[in-house]
């Protein structure tokens, strides 16, 4: 059973007041009949609400795409994890936060690995910003939203237009993948503005990425890396 987190604010003789941070969790042990709780203080170094709420989250859409119930998901995917990082098994009512931020990492890592949706607002700020722009780029998701179709890549950075458009090192410049309506509003807004309103800054790609969603070929790869170093060796003369 799912702990619920709260935390204090009163004290009336034998009554407490607790302040609950995730009020739908309570009510439908309340529904359930449930009137005797425990209460234990939290450990700073436990799993947070937040943590656990956003874990069972991902675990129910998870569920819900590949159609097995919630127990068995969290079941299975505990396991995978850990046949992943070599841990003990754990509980997400008490395990280490450290566990649950790479076990929910790990989560949306698996979704995007197998194209599975799920509700991106809220995860976000769950991983890296940057890996979370790669992870969009790679598997054509709108980073913002997370729409997967109309996606399309998005330049940061100017990148000049015309002929100039066709002869550039895309590694050199800072990308990020967006749907349509997400990239006009780049263009109507700014790349100040998108990037305050988003905290996102696009990233940059490597060699084989670039190739991967055919930005580059090898070819032109070679071209440019052929083209430094004899900029180089201009230089150094
Ligand atoms: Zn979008």
């Amino acid at each position: 059973m799912q702990p619920i987190e709260g935390r204090f604010k009163a004290l009336s003789g034998n009554d407490i007041q607790i302040h609950l941070a995730d009020l739908k969790t309570a009510e439908t042990y309340l529904h359930k009949g449930y009137v005797n709780f425990d209460i234990v203080p939290h450990s700073p170094m436990s799993i947070t609400a937040d943590q656990r709420s956003k874990a069972y989250a991902m675990i129910h859409d998870i569920g819900d795409y590949i159609g097995y119930d919630d127990e068995d998901m969290k079941i299975t995917l505990k396991e995978k994890f850990r046949s992943v990082v070599g841990c003990q098994p754990f509980s997400l009512s008490d395990c280490h936060k450290d566990t649950a931020t790479a076990f929910i990492s790990y989560l949306v890592e698996y979704c995007f690995y197998y194209g599975i949706p799920f509700f991106e607002k809220d995860m976000i700020d769950t991983i890296d910003a940057n890996r979370w722009q790669y992870l969009c780029l790679i598997h054509k998701r709108c980073a913002i939203c997370g729409r997967t179709d109309t996606v399309e890549i998005n330049h940061v950075d100017t990148v000049g237009n015309g002929n100039n458009r066709n002869h550039i090192d895309h590694r050199k410049h800072r990308i990020e993948a967006l749907c349509h309506t997400h990239h006009m509003e780049f263009h109507q807004i700014g790349a100040k503005t998108f990037a305050e309103k988003y905290h996102m800054h696009g990233v940059k790609l490597k060699d084989e990425d670039v190739v991967k969603l055919g930005l580059m070929s090898w070819k032109q790869i070679r071209e440019f890396d052929e083209q430094y170093k004899d900029e180089k060796l201009e230089r150094g003369n």
